[in-house]
Formats: C-alpha cells, structure tokens, sequence
C-alpha cells in the first residue's frame, strides 16, 4: 500500500504544488556533506539533491517525490508556497490570538471563505491563490498570530502527523483555492523602509556596509556554517540582532530581513519555531518591530 503521505505528496504535485519533506521534528532535513560545505555561491535552487536546503527540494517530478519517501524516515510532508505552487497561505496560530485576529479579517472581508487545513496543533492554514508579482513571507504583519507563508515560504501539509501532538493536518473545507481580495494583497506588502541614511555602513561598524539581502545571506550563511552545532541558535539570534540594526537604520527593508534570516536558520536546521522565536528576540532586543 502506499504510505498515505506518499499518496497526498503525489496529488498535490499533481495540482502543481511542488512538495519536500522535513523531519518527524518538523525540522528540516539535513545537508548531505557536499552542500554543508559548500559556500555562499552554492545554488540551492539549481541543486539536484533530493532532500538538501529544505523548500529548494520541493519537486513536483513524482520520480523524485518516491525516492524522498525512501530518504527520509518518518517524514512530514511540506508544500513550498509563493510564485512556485501559487499558493499564499494565512497561518493562524490561536495560542498567539490568531483566531481573534482571524474573525477581524473575516469580518473585513480580508479573508473569504476558501480551502482550509486544521493543524496538527490547533491552527488553521487559508489557502489563496498567489496575485502574481511579489507576495512576501511576514509575521504579525495583518495582526497578532497571523503569519503569511508567501514567496520562499512553506507549509506542513496533510496527513502530517504534529510532532507534539501526535494529531494528523486534516484538511476542513474542500472549497477550491479563493483569489486574494487586493486588500489582503496590500495588506501583505512590506511597509516601505525609512530612507537610508548616510552613516549607516559607520554605524553598523562594517567598513564595506552590507546592503544587498543577497550580499547579507552570504554573510550570515557563512557565519552559522562556522558556528558548532550546539551554538546555531545562539548565533541565530546574533544575526537577528544584527539585522534589526541594518533595518532600523534603513540599509536593508523588512521583508528582505525576515527572508533572509529564516532562510538561515533554515540552513541551520533549525526548527520554523526555534528560528522565528530567535528573530523575534533579535529585533525585540534592538527595539526594531517586525
Ligand atoms: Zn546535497
Ligand atoms: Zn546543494
């Protein structure tokens, strides 16, 4: 028989959502030898790797989707959401006021009625079909538990079994996936950053001044690589702290910020949790809101 994760991977690569796996933790996956130790110039989106560099291995080649089943113990299955499914999805999380903040949305027709997933840990996931352009990951952006799973983004889907609570994704509500209404879509975008100031590189203290998110990842994925495991989390929070300075002092905006750092503690094996609650303490630390 096939395993019943299995079976859902193959249809939704079907409808054209590339899926990967994570862990029975919820982490991601472990780098084979090669891209742990490949730098920055490594393309994580061209490589091959069947379960390397977490959402860059999402396929939606069913060849690929077995042989991740045979790679992987005890998997839990992820969707990559953004331009590559065009899907964004609303992350409710009730034990941080999300269902409050859901019913003002609702109320505010931000989020119609559309394909809806129970987690595993109470929360809800909203499905909506990506508007095409730029559709950013954020946290707290339309409220107080309420993430976006956008571009660079993912989700855990059914019938994945919550590490904790040991109760499977279920999908609720089989509507077909809604458009976003344009005020949910605006309501996404990142708030443009202050303008740059002149002594921002003096400030940071980096003779060069890092500005490209693209030029920051490296850095930052540099850093973590050379951090001993039992250090990541720690040096984690270093780089959020980092970073919220750069954003405080406009060199680099939110969004950018927000993608850059999950992407490396992405790296960093660690768990959506571990990483959010590193950057959040980051940029609490440094007074700089998300
Ligand atoms: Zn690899
Ligand atoms: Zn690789």
């Amino acid at each position: 028989m096939t395993h019943p994760l299995k079976a859902a991977a193959l249809r939704y690569a079907a409808k054209g959502w590339p899926v990967f796996l994570l862990g029975h933790n919820k982490r991601p996956v472990a780098n084979c030898d090669a891209c742990r130790d490949a730098d920055a110039s490594h393309d994580r989106e061209a490589c091959r790797c069947l379960t390397c560099h977490g959402l860059y291995a999402a396929t939606r080649e069913s060849r690929r989707i077995d042989i991740m089943f045979r790679l992987v113990p005890r998997p839990m299955l992820a969707i990559r959401t953004g331009l590559a499914s065009r899907l964004v999805v609303v992350d409710v999380d009730p034990d941080h006021g999300g269902e409050d903040t859901l019913t003002g949305l609702v109320s505010d027709d931000l989020c119609p009625p559309t394909l809806l997933v129970r987690t595993g840990s109470g929360g809800r996931h909203l499905y909506y079909r990506h508007p095409g352009g730029k559709a950013p990951c954020s946290q707290g952006r339309l409220g107080p538990g309420i993430d976006i799973r956008g571009d660079g983004g993912y989700v855990v889907a059914p019938p994945s079994i919550h590490p904790r609570t040991h109760t499977a994704y279920e999908w609720i509500r089989a509507w077909p996936v809604a458009e976003m209404p344009s005020a949910l879509v605006k309501a996404c975008q990142p708030r443009p950053a202050p303008a740059p100031t002149p002594h921002s590189s003096a400030e940071l203290g980096h003779g060069e001044g890092i500005t490209s998110p693209q030029r920051l990842l490296e850095s930052l994925l540099a850093t973590i690589a050379r951090a001993p495991e039992g250090k990541r989390r720690t040096t984690l929070y270093g780089a959020a702290r980092g970073v919220a300075r750069m954003v405080a002092v406009g060199a680099i905006n939110r969004s950018d910020a927000w993608a850059v750092l999950t992407e490396a503690g992405r790296n960093a094996q660690q768990t959506e949790r571990e990483t959010r609650t590193a950057i959040q303490g980051g940029f609490h630390a440094e007074g700089v809101t998300l």
